[in-house]
């Protein structure tokens, strides 16, 4: 019988080849097969082994080539007969990345599995868009929040974004005005800092800002497109007056 092979979840950060960590260069550079979605920069492909076998099951909003349970036993299936799999992923495996739904599987079937951290895509933007996430005057907390349509009003944010708080949106271009909603109903004032980061790290980054009240405007008129990440706290704001704002109030 063929010795299993493993499965390796590896994280391909958010674009720049030279986010991915030593482990998962080291990891593409041996693969002979790789499972990727359609997060991952093209250029990062090419780093792996000349004789690799590349499956694509781009995963993008509402256009779901695979699912998720085809994929799952994709992998399972090519472990079961002997070779290892690397997984690749757009950001961090474990961050809106499925990549707990694919490791049980992998676990439910006897088939080893590794983990591999990538730079998610929050990390990415924050630097790339020298966003702090966190800073000692304006943020202690940091909180990344899903904000694709399925239960969205549902989901209790209450308390997420504010005064001295953080709040990171991942796939939250299509809702934006919902969120925006949202979260002012529950009390957020209109006027809180917002940026949004279309394609962070990448080339064609663009880095917008508005208030809160003024984030449905600034996605349509910006012609926002995924992957695009929605900031929202006192963080994001750069220009001065508003820092000025921020640190009177800090302080008084
Ligand atoms: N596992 C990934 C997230 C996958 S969900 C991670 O850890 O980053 C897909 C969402 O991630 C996108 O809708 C977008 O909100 C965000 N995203 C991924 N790459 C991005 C990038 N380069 N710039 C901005 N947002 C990105």
């Amino acid at each position: 019988m063929e010795k299993t092979g493993t499965v390796y979840l590896v994280g391909a950060g958010p674009g720049d080849p030279e986010l991915l960590t030593l482990r998962a260069v080291r990891l593409l550079r041996a693969a002979r097969l790789v499972v990727h979605d359609g997060l991952v920069d093209p250029e990062i492909l090419t780093l792996a082994h000349p004789h690799a076998r590349f499956v694509s099951v781009a995963k993008r909003r509402s256009k779901h080539t695979l699912p998720q349970e085809e994929i799952n036993a994709l992998l399972v299936r090519e472990a079961l007969a002997g070779r290892d799999v690397v997984r690749l992923k757009g950001g961090d495996p474990f961050i809106f990345g499925r990549g707990g739904e694919e490791a049980e599987a992998c676990r439910a079937a006897g088939v080893p599995v590794e983990v591999v951290p990538g730079i998610s895509a929050a990390n990415g933007a924050a630097a790339a868009a020298q966003i702090p996430l966190t800073h000692r005057d304006r943020s202690s907390i940091v909180s990344f929040v899903a904000g694709q349509c399925k239960g969205l009003t549902d989901q209790d944010w209450t308390g997420l974004a504010g005064k001295g708080r953080t709040l990171v949106i991942y796939m939250g271009v299509k809702t934006a005005p919902l969120i925006a909603e949202k979260l002012m109903a529950d009390g957020l004032a209109p006027d809180v800092p917002v940026a949004v980061v279309e394609n962070a790290a990448r080339a064609d980054m663009r880095v917008l800002r508005a208030a809160l009240a003024g984030l449905p405007e600034l996605v349509k008129r910006g012609k926002v497109k995924s992957p695009a990440l929605i900031i929202i706290g006192d963080v994001t704001a750069q220009d001065d007056s508003t820092l000025a704002r921020i640190a009177t109030e800090a302080h008084a």
